[in-house]
């Protein structure tokens, strides 16, 4: 069963005729060895008002039953469905949902939004908090890991619960979210320490929380003199744009710099309504950062993360983070190799305008905290001489020989 709404096809970010994503345009394209990634023009400019107050309709989808209910999965599926919901939480928002074709087993986004019992297979290497936040968090509701940046954490809800998420122990519905004391302590924490210039708010998802508070939130921290900046990272332009109302633009002004770095996975997710939500953020002078987690079956491939980034530049968002998969429990399904990641960075390399690519990082576990694991195009042959390797794979002496060709 085809669903209503937006998809957009790799080729050209249009809607796709078929109401398919990904499919015969992405499939024919070399993500490396080839060197043969087709060209993808730029996607229209969203015409003036459209998606404006765009909503998916109906509630978020929260069991099985609703899941079925939708036509998203089908009886047989209820049982293994249940038994991971009772694990890990599971929210889709409307509009996520009338994104998915059921009709297709390898759909995109309900790979990242439906449980599946690979959930709760368990790798030896996996663990309830990958990357380590509880051995940084000295005051609840903090994880300080860099000397001058602190994670906010106020609310531990979200719009959608991605089945691969890195926080999946600590986020759900009656997850804990702050109470005042707790914040006010941890806000003191800020204050009390010159040394942090960047606090981002994350959760959870800060933009689930009401105008109002996020108001006193941003407030608080424009409040503290040696802070330069505000960063709030969020799935809510994406996975539920409505909510990004005049209200919640609001909420987030301040005299110093507020950057919102919204989640996003594949091309399809880039729907009029989300490409709306943040053209209003941007229209309040909010710059709009991105980040993407690398997944398997869902965007591992230079077509389709080539059509992302550039879907997300057009819409005034700058990539920023390409993350690896986090060992979080019941996730090694999603998870690609190092090398894999870096064969897809060598293909959008010399391809993708530099303002497409985002850094690939891996979230070291324990916390000792992220650290680019790009491919390196540079070899250090000694004495202040490099062999460097250009579009084409081939190495360059740098600084170039007496001849002034490639020797390496
Ligand atoms: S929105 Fe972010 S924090 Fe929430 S479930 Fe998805 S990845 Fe995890």
């Amino acid at each position: 069963m085809r669903r209503a709404g937006a998809a957009y096809s790799i080729k050209s970010l249009e809607p796709s005729p078929s109401g398919r994503g990904q499919g015969e345009g992405a499939r024919g394209i070399s993500d490396g060895a080839g060197k043969a990634l087709a060209e993808y023009p730029h996607p229209d400019p969203l015409p003036e008002g459209e998606g404006e107050g765009v909503r998916g309709g109906g509630p978020t989808l929260r069991t099985a039953g609703d899941l079925l209910a939708a036509g998203l999965i089908d009886e047989s599926r209820r049982a293994e469905i249940d038994a991971v919901a009772r694990e890990f939480a599971l929210a889709v928002t409307p509009d996520m949902a009338a994104l998915i074709d059921p009709g297709d087993p390898a759909d995109p986004i309900a790979a990242q939004f439906v449980p599946r019992d690979a959930e709760l297979t368990v790798a030896p290497e996996e663990r309830a908090d990958p990357i380590g936040d509880a051995a940084h968090s000295p005051v609840k509701g903090i994880v300080h890991r860099y000397p001058d940046r602190v994670l906010l954490k106020p609310i531990h809800v979200c719009p959608v619960y991605c089945r691969f998420c890195f926080r999946r122990e600590m986020v759900g519905p009656g997850g804990e979210a702050l109470t005042p004391a707790e914040l006010a302590a941890a806000l003191e924490y800020i204050r009390a320490r010159p040394e942090i210039w960047e606090v981002i708010v994350t959760g959870g998802d800060p933009l689930m929380l009401a105008p109002r508070r996020l108001a006193e939130i941003v407030g608080a921290l424009d409040g503290i003199a040696g802070l330069g900046v505000i960063r709030l990272h969020t799935r809510v332009p994406i996975a539920d744009p409505g909510r990004v109302t005049d209200a919640l633009v609001a909420a987030l002004k301040a005299e110093k710099a507020v950057f919102v770095v919204v989640h996003a996975n594949h091309p399809r997710e880039l729907t009029a309504a989300s490409r709306a939500a943040c053209r209003r953020l941007v229209a309040a002078g909010i710059p709009l950062l991105s980040q993407t987690v690398l997944l398997k079956g869902v965007n591992d491939d230079a077509a389709t993360l080539t059509a992302l980034m550039r879907g997300l530049v057009a819409m005034r968002v700058k990539p920023y983070y390409l993350h690896h998969g986090d060992l979080a429990r019941g996730t090694a399904h999603f998870r690609t190799t190092i090398e894999a990641g870096q064969a897809i960075q060598r293909a959008m390399r010399f391809r993708v305008s530099g303002l497409c690519q985002p850094s690939y990082v891996l979230d070291l576990p324990g916390g000792a905290g992220k650290v680019p694991v790009g491919p390196s195009y540079l070899e250090a042959l000694g004495e202040g001489r490099f062999a460097v390797e250009d579009r084409d794979g081939r190495r360059h002496a740098y600084p170039p020989t007496e001849d002034g060709e490639s020797k390496n």
